[in-house]
């Protein structure tokens, strides 16, 4: 299917500000989702679908990023992978419920 993140672009469009000092400005880098590939699989759609409930229900819960992370003993770039569908998220959900 078409990449949602990049809308089958490939790309994602940003602001580059180079250290040199010519100034800010529009810069394109390969989309993190598809990588450039301008779709993205079926089983990539669902972890983005089951990353993206996940981050949702952390918001409404109140906690940050790093915060889940170091809850669940991954790391934040780890948690950040699973919850954008460039990692299986799976074990989110599996581990998701604690007792009180
Ligand atoms: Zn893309």
């Amino acid at each position: 299917m078409i990449c949602p993140h990049c809308k089958g672009e490939g790309v994602s469009r940003g602001i580059g500000c180079p250290m040199n000092g010519t100034g800010c400005r529009p810069i394109e880098i390969e989309c993190y989702l598809c990588r450039g590939s301008k779709e993205i699989t079926k089983q990539q759609s669902e972890w983005l679908m089951l990353g993206e409930a996940h981050r949702e229900r952390r918001r409404l819960e109140g906690r940050t990023l790093s915060e889940e992370a170091k809850r669940r003993g991954i790391s934040p770039h780890e948690l950040s992978c699973m919850e954008t569908g460039r990692a299986d998220p799976t074990p989110l959900l599996e581990t998701g419920q604690e007792g009180d």
